[in-house]
């Protein structure tokens, strides 16, 4: 994700400044009291979601049969199976933004609720037992016999997702309908199912690489933008009032799968390689133009990284309140952004965690530095590698550590004593510019200092072994440390620690 205020620093330097004091400021008071208070075929083991979703537009809401092929890779028997129902965090009476937000989050005024009723699960074609946590964020499907290790099983999953009228991951504004995180995603088993919570700052995503096989059925006047390869199944089929189509998505090797409804859309295309760059959009003069940086990152970071292995990605513009988010062959970039120069800085960041994320994958609730600290730096590689740009690589790195600076001063002022550290999760984060500073901000300055530490041919050996390594995989913050010491034999355990516990002063 890319909050606009992070990238409008960058790209106003000093300017910025005394607005983001003001902005910290308001953000601190609005914000303190609330955050105080289809599978078939492959061997591999490898989940498989087979879903078919039915939509209907005048209800907003979502009718969808799941299928999952289940493999337990873990050295555990397991007695029942995990999901992380993301949909339950617009329930009535959670807080999806903070009051910061809130303008920019509902287009009609008022809040509006959504969430996921499950209404049935089966395991191997039986009804079996189910249950949600107290919070919503958590299903849990009891297995009947266990599932051992290197065993699989098929969950079959029938529920409804109820859209809020919320320009946001999931929910609709006036341009678009999102269904980013729709679908129950089994946690991820590390020592027991790792059960994240719902988190207004951040992405509060962990997941597996998987292959998906979404049937959506809509009214034709939408154009579908999505992850994976579509086909049409079929059109102009009569449902009642409506018009509806069906598309058949598949999506493999990815860790998650998400699509956006818009009869505003129009699309341009372009190739980078062999990867075909979409980009849907409406109201846009400079569409050419972000279609060309879109091609210009996902060549930039496969020359940089590794190779981009799908065949297509797709930059959708969007009813989104928070700049930019990431899913696997699919970007949101907000309609409401600034300028075009603001907009492209987005699209760069978005395809960044093509790589950050997506491909190599870690706990974004726990270390969100892990990826958005890399993604933000490898942002300032896009612009020293293309220069035409005009952004330079080291006005981007003194403008973070001036933001950085600035953010200590004020918290120094306001509570006294400044938690700097990176390895806590959303939550314990207390405000917004709290984590975008210690995560963002300080994950880039992090990563330019490791730069600092070797030349640039090892370092850059540095970041395309950590892919090489953790790619369709799940990484971690000591998998990272781990990784960067093993290729450039240099023992940066301390240095990364001394960052990462906050022990560093950025002067
Ligand atoms: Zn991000």
């Amino acid at each position: 994700m890319l909050l606009e205020k992070l990238k409008t620093k960058f790209l106003h330097g000093i300017n910025f400044k005394l607005s983001v004091c003001a902005v910290l400021l308001a953000i601190v008071c609005l914000c303190l009291p609330l955050v105080l208070a289809g599978c078939g075929g492959t061997a591999e083991a490898k989940n498989c979601y087979d879903i078919s979703a039915v939509f209907d537009d005048e209800s907003k809401t979502l009718v969808c049969t799941q299928e999952v092929k289940y493999f337990n890779t873990s050295e555990n028997k397991l007695n029942e199976i995990c999901f992380f129902l993301y949909a339950n965090t617009f329930n009535e009476g959670k807080k999806a933004v903070t009051n910061a937000y809130f303008d920019r989050a509902f287009p009609s005024g008022e809040e509006s609720y959504g969430g996921i009723e499950i209404s049935s699960a089966k395991v191997g074609g039986k009804d079996a037992e189910f249950s949600v946590s107290e919070t919503g964020n958590i299903l849990s499907v009891k297995l009947f016999d266990g599932l051992f290790p290197d065993e699989s099983t098929e969950i079959e999953l029938e529920y409804v997702v109820r859209l809020a009228n919320i320009r946001h991951r999931l929910g609709y504004g006036n341009s678009t309908i999102n269904f980013g995180n729709f679908f129950p995603i089994a946690c991820v088993y590390e020592d027991g199912f790792v059960k994240n919570d719902f988190a207004q700052n951040g992405d509060p995503f962990y997941s597996e690489v998987s292959n998906f096989e979404v049937e959506i059925t809509y009214p034709s006047k939408f154009i579908l933008a999505s992850s994976g390869e579509q086909t049409e199944v079929s059109s102009k089929k009569n449902m009642g009032s409506e018009q509806n189509k069906t598309t058949l998505c598949q999506a493999e090797n990815v860790r998650d799968f998400c699509f956006v409804l818009s009869e505003k859309f129009e699309k341009i295309s372009a190739s980078a390689g062999d990867v075909e760059v979409n980009y849907y959009f409406y109201d846009d003069e400079n569409a050419q133009e972000h279609l060309l940086t879109s091609v210009k990152a996902i060549e930039t970071f496969s020359e940089l990284f590794g190779q981009y292995p799908y065949s297509q990605i797709s930059v959708v513009k969007s009813d989104f309140c928070f700049g930019g988010m990431e899913y696997p062959n699919l970007v949101l970039i907000a309609d409401d952004l600034a300028d075009a120069e603001t907009f492209d800085y987005v699209i760069v960041h978005e395809l960044a965690h093509q790589w950050w994320y997506g491909l190599v994958g870690n706990n974004e609730f726990t270390n969100a530095w892990v990826d958005e600290g890399l993604t933000e730096y490898s942002t300032a590689l896009f612009y020293e590698q293309n220069a035409e740009y005009g952004l330079d690589y080291d006005v981007i790195m003194q403008n973070a550590t001036d933001t950085y600076r600035n953010f200590v001063k004020i918290y120094a002022n306001i509570f006294g004593k400044v938690d700097e550290s990176m390895n806590r999760n959303l939550l314990q984060y207390k405000t917004e510019p709290e984590y975008v500073n210690c995560t963002y901000t300080k994950g880039m300055l992090l990563f330019d200092n490791i730069r600092s530490m070797m030349s640039d041919r090892k370092f850059f050996k540095c970041l395309k072994a950590y892919f090489n390594e953790y790619e369709y995989k799940n990484s971690s913050a000591a998998a990272l440390v781990e990784s960067f010491c093993k290729t450039s034999h240099i023992n940066l355990q301390p240095l990364f620690s001394a960052w990462i516990e906050g022990k560093v002063k950025i002067n």
